[in-house]
């Protein structure tokens, strides 16, 4: 990674409101499960499928623990690839033999299935994808590294472009796939290339020429990003600070950051008729469905486009409530919502 050496400071005195978002993420950190592995004659199938590799893998690992819904079934395999040249190892392997590969980033827009996942997940969380590097006018982050503190970090070093993204929950990575971003810009505008890793293990860089960045999405069709390198523009730390602040006092009062949710359930439509509301959260409300709820899955009542899990539920419940919501909007107002979250498989 041209990112070169240089590993992320690992003293972040984190401010307040991104501790908030961290506070969650630790908790479902701390309650990871580690798992053993017993020889059965899958795991002789994923012995087969590593054999020869210097690759350290788990079986049947949960993946609610991973998740901000916290919700959903194992894992068949589970890999943390020390480098690039493991991960490609291990995506060649994959590929050969016809293995299902499941990217993981934070976990933070994904919809992890009750019955869980029949292939490889893989998640970037080794150091060597967490280095950042900064220059005057750039700044190179891997995959890996966490997007709120991303955020503070490129204040602190006197720069101004990412500011937008504050308080999203995000690996670089799973931000740049979805492009990642609100009413006051997506990380996709100040991308000025990523590195990439495609389903054979072939690594290269797509120059911000040949990237296209619409709403919550991109034209990256390679499966893994592996780094990305911003344009940013010198600024006052200060002045970076205070509106990075301002952005998560709008987001905070808009809506629920510590329930389990994956951020907005739905995309708001792209064409709607004038008498029609333009957001998915206003054609929700409009539908009268806050505070509905099946099982344990519930329209939040401060945010209708956010589906939030509580205490007993199950993906099935998110995905009845959300496959509720699309038929009542569609028969109320005549349009189709899209899933902004990623369900698993
Ligand atoms: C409380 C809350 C608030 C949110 N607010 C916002 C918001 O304001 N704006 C917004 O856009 N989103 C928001 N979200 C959704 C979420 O933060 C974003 O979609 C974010 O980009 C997900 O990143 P992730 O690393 O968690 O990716 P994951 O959820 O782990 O994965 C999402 C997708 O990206 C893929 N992916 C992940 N890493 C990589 C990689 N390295 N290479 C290739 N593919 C990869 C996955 O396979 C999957 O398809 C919110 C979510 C929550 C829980």
């Amino acid at each position: 990674m041209a990112a070169g050496g240089l590993t992320a400071p690992n003293s972040i005195k984190h401010a307040d409101f991104v501790g908030e978002i961290r506070n969650h993420v630790s908790t479902f950190l701390l309650s990871k499960t580690i798992t053993t592995t017993i020889m059965t004659p899958e795991n002789q199938n994923a012995d087969h499928l590593f054999g020869g590799l210097n690759v350290k893998y788990e079986l049947d690992v949960p993946l609610a623990p991973f998740t901000w819904y916290g919700l959903g079934g194992p894992a068949k395999v589970m890999v943390h690839p020390s480098n690039k040249s493991d991960l490609s190892a291990v995506i060649k392997r994959c590929w050969q033999d016809q293995w299902p590969v499941y990217v993981l980033g934070s976990g933070a827009n994904l919809l992890v299935a009750d019955s869980g996942v029949d292939g490889v997940v893989i998640q970037l969380d080794d150091p060597e994808f967490k280095q950042v590097e900064f220059n005057p006018s750039h700044m190179t982050a891997g995959a890996g590294v966490d997007l709120p503190q991303l955020v503070l970090q490129t204040a602190r070093a006197g720069l101004e472009g990412i500011e937008c993204l504050s308080g999203i929950p995000a690996t670089v990575g799973g931000a740049v796939r979805m492009n990642a971003g609100g009413v006051f810009g997506d990380i996709g505008k100040s991308i000025h290339q990523v590195q990439v890793m495609d389903d054979r293990g072939m690594v290269s860089w797509r120059h911000h020429d040949n990237l296209k960045f619409n709403y919550r999405k991109t034209n990256i069709s390679e499966l893994f990003i592996l780094a990305a390198q911003f344009t940013l523009t010198p600024q006052d730390p200060q002045s970076v600070k205070a509106r990075i602040k301002e952005i998560f006092q709008f987001k905070k009062k808009s809506q629920p950051l510590a329930a389990n949710s994956c951020g907005c359930a739905f995309k708001n439509p792209l064409k709607v008729p004038a008498d029609v509301p333009k957001s998915a959260g206003m054609l929700i409300d409009r539908a009268g469905l806050k505070g509905h709820q099946i099982g344990g899955a519930k329209v939040s009542d401060q945010h209708a486009n956010f589906v939030i899990a509580n205490d007993g539920a199950s993906t099935s419940d998110v995905l009845a409530l959300l496959e509720h919501i699309g038929e009542v909007v569609y028969k109320q107002f005549g349009i189709r919502l899209e899933r902004e979250i990623v369900v698993w498989p």
